[in-house]
């Protein structure tokens, strides 16, 4: 029970500020209670300890508190919240104080939904957690204990929001989004570093980071990649957010307990760091996380602990939509793939290459330059398929394609145009060199291994493009050309007639 000053009813009863405190101290751990006890019940007139929630309710339906202090280490977010959030709501306004892991400064906001807060960030030793809780006694009952920005804390708020904003627009990759994002978040008053953190091949990398200072993150960390192998995962914010998917904030470097990386940190300006999360889609672990490295430590209001909430959904839906865009690609790829590649040979199909030898007769006329066109087929492959079966037929058709592929140069493309029947498109070749390749082509099929038959010979036609000749005659051409070298007894090449 608070009262004013010179009407002291209690003969322990300590003044701060001019006015005598009442505390009543909320955690789960008996150990955590007595050692509160003991580092603090001299701060105040009268301290009362509860291990819930619900017993901190019915202590503060029988006696007010002056000062409600909620530890939070051992309470869960998911679990704990509402009835935290009722005790903080009851107080309509009395004076609430937070003591919260700086693992886990998500319960921060969610708590400031609920009504005013102060909070410290822990762990906090005795002589720290006794000067925090002095320091905020001193201040009195007036309120506001909770940091208000101010407008031009708003402005910059709003500005970083459209820089934000403008980044995911004009961005279509990943890195250049990030790089964009972390100017955006370096540019926000206090923010001396920023970086973005990105989950994705199963491993955590360092995607980008911009800032004022020299400071380079990789070096610090000890390596920019395989991030959630690095030694330093349980202690840096930007790490620790991305690896657990809680919103981190270390407002003394001390206290993630690693002095050389903080002293490191100090040495570039650093003196609070923040970790978001970056949450994926639906449950699972998080795609990455946000770092901001700040040069002073400082509260922060709940306007801008919603703008960090916003920011870090912002970054997955720019990271959503760049993995998107190369999952379209790929997705893209593959069509184009599928429809344009026969399925058995894995060589162009009868419909691209209807298109490809229209594109490389352009490209002969525009240059002037010869252009063969190559037809062939496979001798009495029916007596194939019906002495060893189907199946030894395909394998016969794909030896046969990777064997004319293999013959081929870059710019030649090989077509399965019918069934047991293929075309060679060989730019810059004359007739005479038409000639010269369909006779390798006869010789290296005839010598073929196929697994499970035996040899096979193939009847080819060859031609040259006249000079304003269709695809269409070329082909007929051709076609002609290897039904003379079938009809001269097969397995052997004959040149087409102009
Ligand atoms: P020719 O020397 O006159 O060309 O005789 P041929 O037996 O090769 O000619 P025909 O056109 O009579 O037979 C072609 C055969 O090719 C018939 C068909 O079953 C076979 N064939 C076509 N496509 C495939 C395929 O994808 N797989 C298999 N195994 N056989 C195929
Ligand atoms: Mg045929
Ligand atoms: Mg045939």
């Amino acid at each position: 029970m608070s009262q004013q000053d010179g009407a002291p009813d209690h003969a322990s009863g300590l003044y701060v500020g001019g006015l005598y405190v009442s505390g009543l101290y909320v955690n789960p751990a008996g150990q955590r209670r007595a050692a509160f006890k003991e580092a603090c019940a001299g701060l105040f007139g009268q301290l009362r300890v509860a291990d819930s929630a619900q017993q901190a309710a019915a202590y503060l339906a029988r006696e007010p508190a002056g000062l409600l202090v909620l530890d939070l280490e051992r309470f869960e977010l998911g679990l704990d919240l509402a009835a935290l959030g009722e005790l903080v709501a009851a107080r309509g306004g009395a004076p609430v104080f937070v003591l919260c892991p700086f693992t886990n400064a998500r319960w921060l906001p969610s708590l400031m939904a609920f009504g005013p807060i102060d909070y410290a960030i822990g762990p906090l030793d005795a002589p720290a957690l006794r000067a925090v809780l002095a320091e905020r006694l001193a201040r009195g009952f007036a309120r506001p204990a909770e940091p208000t920005p101010c407008e031009t804390g708003l402005h910059a708020l709003l500005a970083l929001r459209t820089a934000s904003q403008r980044a995911l627009e004009e961005s279509d990759d990943s890195l250049r989004f990030a790089e964009r994002l972390c100017e955006a978040l370096a540019g926000w008053p206090g923010v001396v570093h920023a970086a973005m953190f990105h989950l994705r091949d199963g491993d955590l990398h360092l995607e980008a980071e911009q800032g004022a200072t020299r400071l380079q993150l990789a070096p610090l960390l000890l390596r920019g990649d395989k991030l959630l192998h690095s030694p330093l995962r349980h202690a840096f914010p930007g790490l620790l957010a991305a690896a657990s998917g809680e919103f981190t904030l270390l407002d003394a470097l001390d206290k993630a307990g690693e002095p050389e990386l903080a002293a490191s940190l100090r040495g570039h300006g650093v003196e609070m760091v923040v970790g978001l999360p970056i949450p994926a889609q639906g449950p699972g672990a998080p795609r990455g996380s946000l770092c901001l490295l700040f040069g002073q430590a400082r509260m922060f209001s709940q306007a801008e602990l919603d703008a960090f909430g916003d920011l870090a959904r912002l970054a997955a839906f720019g990271l959503r939509m760049a993995e998107m865009a190369r999952e379209n690609e790929a997705l893209v790829g593959r069509v184009t793939h599928l429809a344009t590649t026969d399925a058995l040979t894995h060589v162009a199909n009868r419909r691209h290459g209807e298109a490809l030898l229209e594109q490389e007769i352009k490209r002969a006329r525009r240059y002037r330059l010869p252009l063969a066109l190559i037809g062939f087929d496979i001798d009495r492959f029916s007596n194939i398929n019906d002495t060893y079966g189907h199946p030894v037929g395909d394998i016969a058709l794909r030896t046969v394609a990777d064997t004319a592929k293999a013959l081929l140069r870059s710019s030649d493309v090989l077509v399965r145009s019918g069934g047991e029947e293929f075309l060679v498109i060989a730019p810059h070749t004359s007739a005479i060199d038409g000639l010269k390749m369909a006779e390798k082509l006869r010789a290296a099929i005839g010598q073929a291994e196929i697994p499970g038959c035996d040899h096979l010979t193939v009847s080819l036609g060859v031609a040259q493009l006249g000079e304003s000749e269709s695809g269409d005659s070329l082909a007929v051409r051709v076609n002609a050309a290897l039904a003379r070298a079938k009809r001269a007894g097969r397995n052997c090449v004959e040149l087409a007639m102009q």
